[in-house]
């Protein structure tokens, strides 16, 4: 049994959490004992006790950490893939491809590492000099969902210890067999005993006791907007720092002019690989009503060619979804959506395969309205909208109707569409003739209204949310 990783020694005490394969119910990953409120104390004081000397470290130190890190993970990446996929339940390429990013991130903060820079500014005071320095904040929790259970971590943990934090890491309890993992790499990478800390458990249970820990200076937190608000409000009560990057309802124009062969794959792609479980996933596929019938047909012949399967099979394109729980939300939603008048005219199914696992085949519904439950609401599946439009101008004002705005994408062949899309659509990131879904690591990661709150990830901008700025004033 594998449990919470503090101050360098597993625990293996508390409730246990059995971790089955949504792939097949007799594929039992593994058990893992949940932290208790006093676990958590003690990771809370064991990151404390540790930040002085993490942060004294000098630059380059804990870049060649980092790094081994990002080496030791690329180098496990079939291993690390595997039980990603085995738990979580994305085809067998996508969990290794997760990895790699992840393997990438820790080698891309390594290097931002020695970068971290400061400022000289003119006082208005003669003889007076003003310096900004960046500062490591101390403790840092981390807390993260099951839907990239390696790369999300990555990609929080990396940053808050490239710039000297030490780290509290709440995974989902859905997913602890790849944080296990992640940790014992990074343990054996040369991380000291106590900077980066593991609590395996549900979120309800001892989540809250992390977020109001007195030694932890902020929250970076990635999830769904109920829990977002619940532990932003929480931190914010604190005096933390807090960063929050929650759901979203993505939009995916296609418009008139739009080559339908691509559209159709990055439909596809944007609304069902991953099993439809990314944030970023396209919900509303919005078409102009010229080429609608085309474009639903060509979608359709393409959907039939998807395999959906055990993950860990070759040839399988679309995973289970992720737990019981999930796939009967999924199905509440295809209920809703036929409910409310929209016609599923393809998929929906729960299929028989040779394992016993969470398998629904993807779906798609037409003459979508955009004030349906499926539209307003984040549908985390392989479940896809088709909206009629008359124009391209209404295709962009019901994009923009969302309380969301992660992402948000359109299919064209005219820059100047393509020009205006970038500049109207009220998301944090925009795709022109790509996925919704897919980003690159070094950019700036966020959204707009309820998808996102507080500083971008992944970018040059990173120090803001995990290093605080100090001025300083000297004279003669
Ligand atoms: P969730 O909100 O249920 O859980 C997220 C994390 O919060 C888990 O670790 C959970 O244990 C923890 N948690 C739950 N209650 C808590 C509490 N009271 N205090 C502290 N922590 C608590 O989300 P989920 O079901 O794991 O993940 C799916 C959601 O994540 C979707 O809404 C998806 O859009 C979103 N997501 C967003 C992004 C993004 O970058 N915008 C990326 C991936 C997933």
């Amino acid at each position: 049994m594998n449990g919470s990783y503090v101050d360098g020694e597993w625990l293996r005490h508390g409730d246990v959490i059995v971790n089955t394969s949504p792939s097949d119910d007799r594929d039992i990953i593994g058990e893992y004992a949940c932290a208790t409120r006093d676990d958590v104390a003690h990771a809370v004081s064991a990151a404390s006790l540790a930040f002085g000397h993490w942060r004294d470290r000098s630059p380059e130190d804990r870049a060649v950490i980092l790094d081994a890190s990002g080496d030791a993970i690329l180098h496990r990446r079939k291993e690390l893939g595997e039980i990603l996929s085995r738990e979580e339940g994305k085809a067998l390429a996508e969990g290794i491809g997760e990895v790699v990013r992840a393997g990438r991130i820790f080698k891309f903060f390594a290097a931002e590492a020695v970068r971290l820079t400061g400022a000289f500014g003119a006082s208005i005071r003669p003889g007076v000099d003003i310096e900004t320095r960046r500062e490591a904040l101390g403790v840092v929790g981390v807390i993260t969902p099951w839907n990239f259970p390696i790369a999300i971590p990555a990609w929080k943990i990396a940053p808050a210890l490239a710039f000297g934090n030490t780290v509290v890491f709440k995974p989902s309890e859905m997913t602890p067999a790849s944080a296990c993992m992640l940790i014992e790499i990074l343990g054996e990478a040369g991380l000291p005993r106590g900077v980066l800390n593991l609590l395996v458990g549900k979120g309800g249970d001892m989540g809250g006791s992390l977020v109001e820990g007195r030694e932890v200076r902020a929250i970076s937190f990635t999830g769904s907007v109920a829990t977002g608000r619940q532990v932003g409000l929480a931190a914010m009560e604190g005096g933390k720092k807090v960063q929050m990057e929650m759901g979203g309802s993505n939009p995916l124009v296609i418009a008139d002019d739009a080559d339908l062969d691509i559209a159709v794959e990055v439909a596809v792609n944007g609304a069902f690989y991953s099993t439809g479980q990314r944030c970023t996933a396209s919900r509303r596929i919005i078409v102009d009503a010229h080429i609608h019938d085309d474009f639903v047909e060509k979608v359709i012949q393409r959907m039939a060619m998807l395999k959906v399967g055990h993950a860990l099979e070759s040839g399988t394109d679309i995973g289970p979804v992720a737990t019981e729980r999930q796939l009967s939300t999924n199905l509440d939603y295809l209920r809703s959506g036929a409910a409310e008048g929209a016609e599923l005219i393809s998929g929906g199914q729960v299929l028989d395969r040779p394992t016993k696992g969470h398998f629904l085949s993807p779906a798609l519904f037409v003459n979508a309205r955009n004030d349906m439950r499926i539209c307003r609401e984040e549908v985390f599946g392989p479940i896809a909208a088709v909206i009629r439009a008359n124009d391209y101008d209404e295709a962009i004002a019901i994009a923009n109707d969302t309380a969301f705005g992660l992402s948000a994408g359109i299919c064209t062949r005219s820059l100047k569409r393509a020009s205006d899309f970038k500049a109207r659509a009220v998301a944090g990131m925009v795709m022109v003739n790509l996925p919704t879904a897919g980003v690159d690591y070094h950019v700036p990661f966020g959204g707009y209204k309820a998808s996102s709150y507080g500083s971008r990830e992944q970018d040059e901008h990173t120090p803001d949310f995990y290093t605080n700025v100090k001025t300083t004033y000297t004279y003669g």
